[in-house]
């Protein structure tokens, strides 16, 4: 054993370092922060991160264990990540180790070596001869021993299948030693001359001003905001700029959110460039993940595309960072670590030194802001590349106007003229299922979910009633479970009741559904858009898988069936969503000839959110929102975090908050910390949910530094608190949703 203290990074929720012995084999190795050394802990074994070597430890030396096995001869990860984990880890106040093992591939994490692929290799050995007498009677053999000596170097593992070999056989043969199996490394691909496998669109006045600007800044740190509408050319900006980046010698990162993962985004970047790319996303599996993650670091990837968690991918040689649909929801992580990937970006490209490029068609309020007070530099792309004209809105009241499953006679008409010209209507609902809830006619029972404050779905294509904030579900019942009466009906619209209805009215045409139901299965989403490029008149009715990616040509009018949800939520981030979504669906609409119509139904037609963005647009809208949480002390004027917590039994939640913030109130005397309110504890707007019963603690804080000054020594403090024990809870920094 050996005097040196190894300090780790534990994949654990606690906010601390663990002490380890350095065995003396281990002394003798040149130890760098980032290594892997795995250790006991308790009765098992954990793979923890070094982060410093020390000459001594706080904890007794006959307490100290001592660490099993280091597994790396060098640091995996590079320094540059190490540092934007531990910022990372420090601002969201959440535990290093569990930081590290959000961040890094799953397969690191569980001790997999750092390298690249190892592919194993088949081979005759060098004195196999086909009329060798043990495989006279297996012809299946000798075929494959045949087949091997035909590739004197050897044939991949996974390439068995493709020349009919069959690894039974080649096992049979390794154990006679007529062939041997040999483990290499993949070689990496090198680098092209020429980058570009397709020539670029000559970029337009306002695509070329955007251009200048970002390459401008090349080399150094600098942020912008490219507000284009959708259609005004961002991707063709984005790729010229990747390919700026590329003849410089360096690495693009690209984050997408999730549900632009669709064939069409991909294929843009791979269709243009003859470049080495690393996919990470949610398709990826471990091992593809891990190769992609080492290709970046090691300066084998030039493009390194993914969602939310492929920001933490290090690159070698970082040249440009670019955020596409920067407003979009799924950039922040809503359990364990909850980072925003957008918000990182940017710490990211400061510490590296690199520019970095957030683009959309709706930015989020934050970033307007920012680019509102300096911090980032505003593009802006108003016109459509392609010479589409922009889409009219108009907001159709249907105060007292009869709903059939959500359409309103005027819409109805405006649906059947647009089919008889030929062209496409496009309805938007943002609800799944048939119904939002079931009701009984006799006696006013409701579709209740038993363990939520909610109302369970009507899904009535597959029979049941399912909660969509849970998952429990149960079939549909015949008669009301109350008063055992038949007349059961369904209140309200979802997708799937808006479809079946626009069926009946419109029976000539197709009426197709995009929804998380009817696109579950893997083709049904590119079967139905090949559909509509065809082009003949037809209806697509969805959810906001409608609102990303696609441009569907064909369609000439978009119906927003229900604008209000969003004007009269208790959130204070729901209309900046329903402004965002409106706005993107409606992009997807219009060509050149004819510009799209937009028909919005709403029982505020009056409401000044709405009146701005149907008729000044998204920037008019933001500038009036922006007002509003100026004046009301909410972000981006304020900085919040949100304590949550939840219990199986009633007022224990609360109970824990009730302390919590009391803890909170004593530190801010002591602090004197200015300008922080608490708000709460207050339960959650749907109290319980999955069984749980939810409550939360808002701080509010006109400043971020006492803000995080507060929580630092607040979160000590809640750790040790023995309610703290009997609930779950989390904090949230920065939080999206207020729930
Ligand atoms: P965005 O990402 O802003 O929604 P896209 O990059 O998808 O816009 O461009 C919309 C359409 O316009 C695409 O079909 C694209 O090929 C076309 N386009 C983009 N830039 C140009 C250009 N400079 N000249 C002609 N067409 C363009
Ligand atoms: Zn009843
Ligand atoms: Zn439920």
């Amino acid at each position: 054993m050996s005097d040196v203290i190894l300090r780790l990074a534990l994949p654990s929720p606690l906010r601390r370092l663990f002490d380890y012995r350095a065995t003396a084999a281990m002394a003798r190795q040149p130890l760098t922060p980032g290594m892997r050394i795995r250790v006991p802990f308790g009765r098992r074994e954990m793979i923890g991160i070094l982060v410093e070597v020390c000459a001594t430890s706080e904890v007794p030396a006959d307490k100290l264990k001592a660490a099993i096995a280091l597994l790396d001869p060098t640091s995996p990860l590079p320094p540059a990540l190490f540092k934007l984990c531990l910022w990372t880890a420090q601002y969201y106040q959440h535990s290093l180790g569990d930081t590290l093992s959000w961040a890094l591939p799953v397969l690191l994490r569980q001790g997999e070596a750092a390298e690249i692929r190892q592919e194993r290799f088949w081979q005759v050995t060098a004195d196999a001869r086909l009329d060798d007498p043990r495989i006279a009677r297996a012809p299946r053999q000798r075929e494959a021993l045949q087949t091997l000596s035909q590739h004197p170097h050897g044939v991949a593992h996974s390439l068995l299948s493709k020349l009919g070999l069959n690894k039974d056989s080649l096992d049979l043969l390794l154990a006679k030693q007529l062939v041997q199996l040999e483990v290499r490394r993949q070689r990496p691909a090198t680098r092209h001359e020429h980058w570009l496998a397709q020539p670029e669109l000559p970029l337009n006045d306002e695509q070329r001003a955007a251009f200048e600007a970002v390459r401008s800044g090349f080399g150094s740190f600098h942020a912008f905001l490219l507000a284009g509408v959708t259609g005004s050319g961002k991707t063709e900006v984005y790729l010229q700029l990747i390919r700026e980046t590329l003849e410089a010698g360096k690495q693009a990162l690209v984050l997408i959110p999730e549900i632009n993962l669709g064939p069409q985004t991909l294929a843009r970047f791979e269709q243009r460039f003859n470049a080495r790319i690393a996919l990470l996303h949610s398709a990826v599996n471990d091992r593809e993940r891990l190769d992609a993650w080492l290709a970046a670091r090691d300066g084998e990837a030039d493009i390194i595309i993914g969602t939310r968690s492929a920001l933490f991918t290090p690159m070698k040689n970082p040249g440009l960072i670019i955020i596409d649909e920067e407003h979009d929801g799924s950039y922040k992580q809503q359990e364990g670590l909850r980072y925003h990937a957008r918000d990182l970006a940017l710490v990211r490209a400061h510490q590296e030194n690199v520019p970095i490029l957030l683009g959309s068609a709706t930015p989020s309020l934050e970033s307007l802001h920012n680019a509102h007070t300096g911090r980032y530099g505003l593009l802006r792309m108003n016109h459509r590349a392609g010479g589409a004209k922009q889409p009219r809105f108009l907001r159709l009241d249907v105060r007292s106007r009869p709903l059939d499953s959500g359409i309103s006679g005027p819409l109805q008409q405006a649906i059947g003229k647009t089919l008889e010209a030929g062209q496409q209507v496009l309805v938007f609902l943002n609800r799944r299922g048939f119904a939002p809830t079931l009701l009984c006619h006799d006696c006013g029972w409701m579709s209740g979910c038993p363990r939520c404050d909610a109302r369970m779905t009507v899904h009535q294509r597959s029979g049941v009633l399912r909660c969509h904030h849970c998952g429990y579900d149960e079939r549909l019942p015949l008669r009301c479970p109350k008063c055992a009466h038949v007349d059961l009906r369904p209140v309200g619209a979802g997708t799937e009741r808006a479809e079946e209805r626009l069926k009946v009215l419109f029976p000539d045409f197709p009426v197709l559904r995009v929804d998380r139901d009817s696109t579950s299965r893997k083709d049904a989403m590119h079967n139905l858009f090949t559909t509509i490029q065809r082009g003949q008149p037809s209806i697509l009715v969805g959810t906001q898988m409608l609102a990303k990616g696609h441009h569907f040509p064909r369609v000439t009018l978009v119906a927003i069936l229900d604008a209000d949800g969003g004007l009269f939520s208790g959130d204070f981030r729901a209309s900046e969503r329903m402004a965002q979504l409106i706005v993107q669906v409606a992009g997807r609409a219009g060509r050149a000839e004819e510009p799209g119509k937009v028909i919005v139904q709403t029982h505020l037609a009056e409401h000044p959110l709405l009146v701005q963005l149907t008729e000044e647009g998204y920037f008019a809208f933001a500038e009036q929102a922006l007002s509003e949480r100026r004046s009301a002390g909410l972000p981006p004027f304020a900085h919040l975090a949100l304590l949550r917590a939840e219990a199986h039994k009633p007022g224990q939640a609360e109970g824990f908050l009730d302390e919590a913030c009391s803890a909170a109130e004593r530190l801010l005397a002591e602090q004197g910390g200015q300008g922080i309110e608490l708000l709460g504890p207050v339960p959650a707007p749907m109290e319980r949910r999955a069984g749980r019963f939810r409550a939360q603690l808002l701080l509010q804080a006109s400043a971020r530094a006492p803000l995080h000054r507060l929580i630092s020594a607040w979160l000590l403090e809640l750790e040790q608190m023995p309610s703290g024990r009997q609930v779950r809870w989390s904090l949230d920094v920065d939080p999206v949703d207020l729930y």
